[in-house]
């Protein structure tokens, strides 16, 4: 094929991802120094429409990046009043009462908030000190310099051919260069995932963990809303079958999130999050709130759960990566956003001082020494040990151990050292022989609702035409491998049923609705053969979520 002729435009920085990390970021530089070049890209078609954290917020990020926040009007209105926990069986539940809870999972002083509003509001602040930012422009591929370091992106390719080739209708994009590229793509970013690959910067680090993460807005019975609630919940239905747990946030306007994150390390392939998810909300505790409401949203989303011990080197020949690119959330708080705001402020300040002092392309070490060594390392290090003991021992030794290592960190000392995660999640995947089926209830159409019907609420969106972004090393394996040694567990861990196992001609195949895409990553994560990989696909495809 001929060499694509693409134009190239100049910056001091560019930034791949309108998330809180990228936006802190190019906010930062700005406030720095309003003659730098700062550009932002984002793929969703517009800043928010790929954000699903809906939240609760710790607002020290915030402080941190605009001391003024509230005069300037954020949208953070609705402060946490009451912190529930608890442990779910079947039909009843405990409630685990605060006082034993380590301070930091105190959640009084954070803020429930739509992070997608969050996000837009965070853009508005960027525009006004002349960050240029572009939704809908996804970047697809990273641009290398003469000496192998990172100079920039290509973004904003258009109306490939299905086969990827470039058809009369193709627009090739364009090359954004910058002195530093920050990746900050979120959980599992793409373009990251090659710079981690090519520098080999999981060296010596624990491998990264995950979760699915899935949610719904309720809007509810007024007479049940309670403005500022937040609840946590473990135990039923997942029980011994896997790791997670629910959290339900009542925001304001009637509306509640409602979701549930299940940990990918989970071994019998039979399992399928998004009807845990779905069978949790027939628990009295939470069908009792959401009877008489109606779900006006879903999402799904991968989040990082590695923590301290699994963070890889976050920074090579020009370029860093920031936020959950790096996998920056504090486990046991669910929470990830304020580092990733801390992570923006800080690589922006490396970046600033290299850019004065006349350095480009090289790597921004001071960046990664504040990670580990600041509030963002400080924070995840007090917490590094719940999720592998958790992983390795049990929910209830997680409660106790867990509890009781978080206790002793807060007083600065361990009494298990750091404790590994051992696999991957693809890995810790099990054979199906091993394991039994578990037999799901239909959902009612009430409270619980099938995949599709689900999905049609992320209003997702993939313009049918262009090459499926979904990646198959070998479209065979599907059929050949995962199927007769692990049931095809991509059939139910895609919350949002691109993967189908059909009967053609006599004989199963493997099918893949990309459209229905949620952007997600869990296939690229869970996948026990890695045969997946997720690309982006143009800008603008994808989820459209309203104020997740
Ligand atoms: C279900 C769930 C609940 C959570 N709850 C909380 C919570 O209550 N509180 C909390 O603090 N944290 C929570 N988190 C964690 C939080 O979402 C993350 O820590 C946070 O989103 C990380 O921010 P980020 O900027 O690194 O990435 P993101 O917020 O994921 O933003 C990345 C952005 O980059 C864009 N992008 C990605 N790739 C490309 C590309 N190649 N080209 C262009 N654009 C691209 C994406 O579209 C997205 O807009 C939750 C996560 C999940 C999944």
């Amino acid at each position: 094929m001929a060499e694509i002729e693409r134009e190239a435009m100049e910056y001091d920085v560019v930034i791949v991802g309108a998330g809180p990390a990228g936006l802190s970021a190019a906010i930062r530089l700005k406030q720095l120094d309003e003659d730098l070049n700062v550009v932002v890209l984002e793929k969703g078609s517009e800043v928010g429409a790929h954000i699903l954290s809906g939240a609760v917020l710790d607002p020290c990020g915030l402080d941190a990046l605009i001391p003024d926040w509230k005069e300037k009007g954020a949208p953070l209105t609705v402060p946490v009043k009451e912190d529930n926990f608890y442990m779910l069986g079947e039909a009843g539940q405990i409630r685990i009462p605060n006082f034993p809870m380590p301070p930091l999972m105190n959640n009084h002083g954070n803020y429930i908030v739509s992070m997608g509003n969050v996000c837009r509001w965070m853009a508005e602040q960027a525009e006004e000190l002349g960050v240029e930012i572009f939704p809908g422009m996804a970047c697809s591929e990273l641009v290398y310099g003469d000496n192998g370091e990172v100079k920039g992106v290509v973004a904003g390719v258009f109306g490939l051919e299905q086969d990827g080739s470039y058809g009369p209708n193709t627009e090739p994009g364009m090359e954004l260069h910058g002195k530093y590229v920050f990746l900050s793509e979120g959980v599992r970013g793409s373009l990251a995932k090659e710079v981690i690959a090519k520098y080999d910067l999981q060296a010596g680090k624990e491998p990264q963990k995950f979760g699915v993460g899935m949610k719904e807005i309720w809007e509810v019975d007024p007479a049940k809303h309670k403005e500022g609630t937040v609840t946590h919940t473990m135990g039923w239905p997942l029980g011994s079958n896997a790791g997670g747990g629910s959290f339900i946030y009542h925001l304001d306007n009637n509306q509640v999130y409602v979701g549930f994150v299940v940990h990918l390390n989970y071994k019998n392939p039979h399992l399928f999050p998004y009807m845990e998810f779905q069978r949790f909300k027939h628990h009295p505790v939470v069908a009792d709130l959401l009877k008489g409401g109606k779900r006006v949203a879903y999402g799904a989303r991968a989040i990082t759960e590695g923590g301290y011990q699994s963070m890889p080197k976050m920074v090579a020949p020009g370029v860093a990566l920031l936020g959950c690119s790096v996998g920056m959330v504090n486990v046991p708080r669910i929470k990830g956003n304020h580092n990733a705001m801390l992570s923006g402020k800080a690589a922006a300040e490396a970046a600033y001082d290299a850019i004065k002092a006349d350095r480009s392309g090289d790597e921004l070490s001071d960046y990664e020494v504040e990670v580990r060594t600041g509030p963002i390392g400080q924070d995840l290090k007090k917490v590094r040990n719940v999720k592998p003991i958790w992983s390795k021992w049990g929910l209830t030794a997680s409660l106790m151990l867990g509890g009781l290592d978080m206790w002793t960190n807060t007083f600065g000392f361990s009494l298990f050292g750091t404790v590994s995660h051992g696999k991957t999640d693809a890995a810790a995947t099990g054979k199906a022989a091993d394991f039994k089926p578990i037999d799901y209830p239909k959902p009612d159409g009430v409270l619980s609702f099938d995949r599709l019907t689900n999905v049609s609420f992320a209003a997702t969106n993939h313009e049918e035409s262009q090459p499926c972004h979904l990646r198959l090393a070998d479209p065979n394996l599907p059929i050949n491998v995962n199927l007769p040694q692990f049931d095809e567990p991509a059939q139910r861990y895609c919350p949002a049923g691109v993967y189908e196992v059909v009967e053609k001609d006599g004989k199963p195949d493997f099918v893949v609705n990309f459209q229905n895409c949620v952007h997600c990553k869990t296939c690229d994560i869970k996948d026990p053969s890695q045969n997946i990989t997720w690309v982006t696909p143009q800008g603008g495809d994808g989820p459209n979520y309203p104020n997740m």
